[in-house]
C-alpha cells in the first residue's frame, strides 16, 4: 500500500496521484487529508508556501462531491487571478478519472458572461477570486446557497489584499452547515478573526513553525563600487516612495553620518544609536512610529527594541560582520504575516557573503539593479499623478479659485496636467539627468539579453514598458509575467526583465511584440480596474543608460540649484517633523499621444 493509500483516498483519485507523479504525500497532506475525508469539521492548516496545500484540500473535495449533481458544492476562494487558474488546473487534473466533475475558474479581467456561461452549465466546484466573486453574487450569475464545502486558500494573502469585506460579504451567502476549511502561510491576527467569526470549532494543524514569517520577506541585492553606498541608499529610496524603513549601519558614527545626510537631501530620516540619551532614542522611536520618519537609521544593538509592525524595507546599508545578525535585521520586516524586502547593498567583493547568508536562510537573494535616473523620475511622476487623483479637495479653496482659474485661463486641461507635474519632474529629472549608473559592470546581469544594453540605440529590438499594476495587486514578477504573456498570447520567454515595484512595474518584449502588448491593454480591466500598459521611457530596462535630449535640460542648474539649497537650508533643522522634501513624480503618460513620440526622446 503506497503512502497515499494510507490516507484513504479512493481508487481513481490515487491514479490521478499516479500519474502526476506524487510519490509520498507531503506534510500537510498526510495531516489534513484524513481528517478532511472521515470528518464533516472545520479546518485550520497553516502551512508555507509550496508545502503542496492545493492537494491537501483538493483530493478531499473532489471525493466528497456528489458528480452525479449538477449543484454547485465546493467554492475555493483564492487572493489572485494566477492562483485561481493554478488551482483549477490542479483540480482538473486530480479529477480526471472522475466521471464529470466540472471546476471552473471565475476571476476579474476576463469576459463575466463566458464565465457565468460556463457555471450555467454546471459547476460543482467554483474557484473564486474573492472580488470576481462578489460581483457574480450580487447579479445573481452564480449561487452557493447550497455549497458543502468552502475554502479559504492563502488567507492571510487574501486579508493582506484588502478582501476581508469581500470574504464576509461572499460567506454571508453560504449555508450556516457548510464545512471551512482554511489554509494558510501565516497565521496573523485577522486570520484568527476570521477563523472565529465564520468557523465551527475548526480542527488546526500546523507544519513547521507556527510563526515563521520567512517566506513573506523577499531578499535582494545590489552591487555597486564602494563609494557609491550612498547615492544607491538614495535611489533605493526615491524607487519606493512610501518607503517605513530601517536602514542598518556597522558603526555608531556611520549610523549618523548617514542620517544627517538622508536628512540634508530631504528626507524624513532619523538616527537611532547608543550615543543618544534615552530621551533622544525615545523621541526618534515615537516619530518613526508615527511615520513621521521614514527612513530610521540604527546600528544593530539600538534597533533590537523595534516592534512596529509595518516595516516595508530593511536596508543593509552594510552587512553585518556575523551572519547571524543579518537574521535579526531582516526579521524586522515581513511581520504579522505581511510581506516585506530586505535589501542589500554590496560590493563585488562581499559577494561571499551573500552566498553565506543564503546557505544560513535557506532562501534565494534575487540580484537587482539600482535603478537608473529616468526609472526613477517615471515612478516619482506616477507616484505624483495619484497622489493628485487621491487628493482631498480642501474646502477653502473654493474661495480662491475665481483668482486661480484667471491664473490658468487660456491653459487648456492637458497642457495643465503637463504643467502640474513638471514641476517635480523637472526637479527630479535635473537631479538625475546627468547622473550615472550605479551598478558595476557585469553585475547581477543574470539572464539579461545581449543587445539591449545597446548604447546609443535606445531600444535595439527590445521594448520596456510600464504597467500600472505591482505588488499591491497581488503581483510578483513571476506572476506579473504569466499574467501578460497569458492575456496577450506571448510565449514562454517572450516577457522578460519583469521588475515589480509596489503600485506599477516594469518588463520588457521584443519590439515586434509591441504593437500586440499595446492594443490588447487599451481598455482593458481586471477586477473592474484598469491595467494600463505604456512604452517606458528608459528603454534599457535598468541597465543602459543612452542618448539625452539636450533641448530638454534648459532651465536645469537652476532648479538643481534651488532643489539642493532648500534641502540643506529649510529641511535641515527640523529633521523628522516635516514630510519630505521630495514629495513625488509625474506620470509618464497622462496623453496617449505621448506614447510612441516620446520613447525615446529623454535617452
Ligand atoms: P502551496 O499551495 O502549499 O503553496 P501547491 O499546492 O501549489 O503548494 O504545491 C506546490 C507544488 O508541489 C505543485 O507543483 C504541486 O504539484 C507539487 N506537489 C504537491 N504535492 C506533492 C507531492 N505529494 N509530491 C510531489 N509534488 C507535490
Ligand atoms: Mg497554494
Amino acid at each position: 500500500m503506497t503512502k497515499f493509500e494510507a490516507l484513504g483516498l479512493q481508487e481513481s483519485l490515487l491514479n490521478a496521484v499516479a500519474d502526476m507523479g506524487f510519490e509520498t504525500p507531503s506534510e500537510v497532506q498526510e495531516k489534513a487529508i484524513p481528517i478532511l475525508l472521515e470528518d464533516e469539521t472545520d479546518l485550520v492548516a497553516l502551512a508555507q508556501t509550496g508545502t503542496g496545500k492545493t492537494a491537501a484540500f483538493g483530493f478531499p473535495l473532489i471525493q466528497k462531491i456528489d458528480s452525479e449533481s449538477r449543484t454547485t458544492q465546493g467554492l475555493i476562494l483564492s487572493p489572485t487571478r494566477e492562483l485561481c487558474l493554478q488551482i483549477t488546473n490542479e483540480l482538473k487534473l486530480y479529477s480526471k478519472y472522475e466521471k464529470s466533475i466540472n471546476v471552473v475558474a471565475i476571476y476579474g479581467g476576463a469576459s463575466i458572461t463566458e464565465q457565468a456561461r460556463q457555471i450555467k452549465r454546471g459547476a460543482q466546484i467554483v474557484v473564486a477570486t474573492p472580488g470576481r466573486m462578489k460581483d457574480m453574487i450580487s447579479r445573481g450569475l452564480v449561487n452557493i446557497t447550497k455549497i458543502d464545502y468552502c475554502i479559504l486558500d492563502e488567507a492571510d494573502e487574501m486579508l493582506n489584499m484588502g478582501f476581508f469585506e469581500d470574504i464576509k460579504d461572499i460567506l454571508s451567502n453560504t449555508p450556516d452547515e457548510k464545512s471551512t476549511w482554511l489554509f494558510s502561510a501565516t497565521m496573523p491576527r485577522e486570520v484568527s478573526v476570521i477563523a472565529k467569526k465564520f468557523m465551527h470549532s475548526p480542527k488546526e494543524i500546523t507544519v513547521g513553525d507556527k510563526n515563521s514569517g520567512a517566506t513573506t520577506v523577499q531578499h535582494e541585492y545590489y552591487v555597486v563600487g564602494g563609494r557609491d553606498r550612498y547615492p544607491a541608499l538614495k535611489r533605493l529610496a526615491d524607487t519606493n516612495p512610501d518607503i517605513f524603513s530601517v536602514v542598518f549601519c556597522r558603526t555608531k558614527r556611520d549610523t549618523q553620518r548617514v542620517a544627517e545626510k538622508l536628512i540634508e537631501d530631504g528626507y524624513n530620516a532619523g538616527a537611532l544609536h547608543g550615543d543618544l540619551s534615552q530621551n533622544q532614542r525615545d523621541l526618534v522611536m515615537n516619530s518613526f512610529r508615527k511615520k513621521q520618519i521614514q527612513m530610521l537609521v540604527a546600528t544593530d544593538v539600538a534597533a533590537r527594541g523595534i516592534d512596529v509592525d509595518d516595516i516595508t524595507h530593511v536596508i543593509n546599508y552594510q552587512l553585518p560582520d556575523e551572519i547571524e545578525t543579518y537574521t535579526h535585521r531582516s526579521g524586522r520586516t515581513g511581520r504579522a504575516g505581511k510581506s516585506g524586502i530586505s535589501m542589500v547593498i554590496v560590493t563585488r567583493s562581499e559577494m561571499r557573503k551573500i552566498k553565506a547568508i543564503e546557505n544560513k536562510i535557506k532562501q534565494k537573494f534575487i540580484s537587482k539593479k539600482i535603478p537608473t535616473g529616468m526609472e526613477i523620475c517615471e515612478i516619482q511622476l506616477y507616484h505624483l499623478a495619484n497622489k493628485i487623483k487621491d487628493t482631498e479637495i480642501h474646502e477653502e479653496v473654493e474661495n480662491f479659485l475665481p483668482a486661480i482659474n484667471d491664473v490658468f485661463q487660456g491653459i487648456d486641461r492637458e497642457d495643465l496636467i503637463k504643467k502640474i507635474v513638471s514641476v517635480e519632474f523637472t526637479r527630479f529629472y535635473d537631479y538625475y539627468n546627468k547622473k550615472r549608473d550605479l551598478n558595476t559592470v557585469d553585475s547581477g546581469d543574470r539572464g539579461e539579453r545581449r543587445g539591449d544594453r545597446g548604447g546609443n540605440a535606445p531600444t535595439s529590438g527590445s521594448v520596456r514598458y510600464f504597467v500600472n499594476v505591482g505588488e499591491k495587486d497581488g503581483y510578483d514578477w513571476m506572476s506579473l509575467k504569466d499574467f501578460i504573456r497569458d492575456t496577450v498570447g506571448l510565449g514562454k520567454e517572450d516577457v522578460f526583465k519583469v521588475d515589480v515595484k509596489d503600485s506599477f512595474s516594469f518588463f520588457n518584449t521584443d519590439a515586434d511584440a509591441t504593437e500586440k502588448i499595446l492594443s490588447t491593454f487599451t481598455d482593458f480591466k481586471v477586477d473592474g480596474r484598469f491595467v494600463n500598459v505604456e512604452v517606458s521611457k528608459n528603454p534599457g530596462g535598468g541597465g543602459g543608460r543612452g542618448r539625452r535630449d539636450r533641448s530638454r535640460s534648459g532651465g536645469g542648474r537652476k532648479d538643481r540649484d534651488r532643489r539642493s539649497s532648500s534641502g540643506k537650508g529649510r529641511d535641515r533643522n527640523d529633521s523628522g517633523k516635516r514630510r519630505s522634501k521630495r514629495s513625488s513624480g509625474s506620470g509618464s503618460s497622462f496623453s496617449g499621444n505621448r506614447r510612441n513620440k516620446r520613447k525615446s526622446d529623454f535617452f
